[in-house]
């Protein structure tokens, strides 16, 4: 009979790689929380409305790349293509606003886009995503991006560039938008067709665009950062000079305008070289209307999403892969040795040491070949004749020395020898 194959674009992670997400999940976790992040975990399907309403009708991900369904009542439904939304309504729906000024919350988990799969880009994903409810002032977005560039680095990934830039507000972004669709009709014949219907529908998307003839037309097309207000001009101002003092290297980028609608003042990117054109491991901004948008009160906000799987590609080009080996391996000899390990090793699993055993009763040769296969430091062999006189085997598999050992308090035994290491 055939196999059944997992769907396009999503992937099992396997134990042999899931080391890295490990070590990304807790690095993560660690930095976030030290930064007075806590987590929330939202459920992975909301109503459809609730994307289309916040990530915006004319964006990429909602126009073609939803996961949209309707489910047995006849309900219109989503699986969440990013966390912000989803966050958002948790936040506005259980009144967290209500309980003090300022709320950071973070979230790790899967989402889902239907897009092209290939090399860092898939159809089920998973993003590391903060969000700060409650500042308005500057000193958060830089915070932020600090605390980005830190969580990269702890993560052991370099190499690395911020690159920021200022969408100024609605107001101010509503000339641009003018000034920006008359270049795109002058030049009309350069652009590809992708960017033509962006023009009517969200022209700042043709920044956004991968086609290397649109890149470089644009090089000459009007920057927002010479038309914004006075306002948003003072806010990037000094959110530039908050990572000037936190020493956090970033560069200017005017084609940094992300691809959701509710985005405003300040975003950013966090982009690397070595992934081909999936070159953007992290990104985000800030975006004060859309708490009010999604029916709480007017409430400012900025955040950020990470990608995992662009994460775990960099790590592997740069490390090796992190493994994880029981401390201790009990192989036995007979029956009755074989059910004393038993016991024994869920002594130790239940004291807090990771311990293997050998379930099925093979011979000597073949349990020490999976101890050491395991890669466990120890061994302890158990035979009747040692039972019998409650002794056992301890066996170092570094060392390769063995030596007899009483079986009474064989635990501590094994901590003591342990620690002389
Ligand atoms: P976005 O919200 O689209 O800026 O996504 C934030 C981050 O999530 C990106 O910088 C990527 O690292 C990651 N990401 C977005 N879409 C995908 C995808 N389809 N597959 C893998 N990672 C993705």
């Amino acid at each position: 009979m055939e196999a059944v194959q997992a769907i396009r674009g999503m992937n099992d992670i396997l134990p042999e790689q899931v080391g890295w997400w490990q070590g990304i999940e807790s690095a993560a976790r660690e930095v976030l929380e030290n930064f007075g992040y806590r987590e929330i975990r939202t459920p992975v399907a909301e109503k459809l409305e609730l994307f289309s309403r916040g990530i915006g009708q004319s964006t990429d991900i909602v126009e073609k790349e939803m996961y949209a369904f309707e489910d047995r009542n006849g309900d219109w439904l989503a699986l969440r293509p990013e966390a912000t939304a989803s966050i958002v309504r948790s936040y506005v729906q259980h009144g967290l606003h209500a309980e003090s000024g300022c709320r950071k919350l973070y979230q790790i988990g899967p989402m889902f886009r239907h897009e092209r799969p290939q090399k860092g880009r898939y159809r089920q994903f998973h993003q590391i995503d903060a969000e700060v409810f409650g500042l308005d002032g500057p000193m958060i977005d830089a915070e932020m991006m600090h605390m980005l560039s830190l969580l990269v680095e702890r993560m052991g990934i370099s190499g690395v560039g911020l690159h920021i830039n200022t969408l100024g507000c609605p107001t101010c972004r509503q000339g641009y938008r003018e000034v920006l669709k008359s270049f795109l009709a002058e030049r009309a014949e350069g652009f590809c067709e992708d960017c033509l219907r962006r023009r009517d529908t969200n022209p700042l998307r043709v920044f956004d665009c991968k086609v290397k003839s649109c890149a470089e037309l644009l090089e000459s097309a009007p920057q927002l950062i010479d038309y914004i207000c006075d306002d948003c001009r003072a806010h990037f101002g000094a959110v530039r000079q908050f990572l000037d003092k936190l020493g956090t290297r970033y560069a200017v980028n005017p084609r940094i305008v992300r691809g959701l609608d509710y985005y405003m003042r300040t975003t950013f990117e966090v982009i690397t070289d070595r992934l081909g054109s999936q070159n953007a491991i992290g990104g985000g901004g800030r975006y004060d209307g859309l708490v009010r948008d999604l029916g709480g009160p007017a409430v400012p906000a900025v955040g950020f999403a990470m990608g995992m799987e662009r994460l775990v590609l960099l790590l592997e080009q740069e490390k090796e892969k992190p493994s994880r080996y029981p401390r201790c391996f009990i192989a036995s000899l007979g029956e009755q040795a074989r059910v004393s390990g038993f016991l024994l090793s869920q002594q130790f699993r239940a004291r807090g040491l990771e311990t293997e055993m050998d379930y099925n009763g093979r011979s000597l040769k073949s349990q020490m070949r999976r101890a050491d296969k395991s890669g466990a430091r120890y061994v302890l062999i158990l035979g009747e004749e040692e039972l019998a006189r409650r002794e056992i085997q301890l066996r170092d598999m570094v060392t390769k020395t063995q030596r007899i050992v009483p079986l009474e308090n064989i635990f501590e035994t094994l901590l003591a020898v342990d620690s002389e290491k």
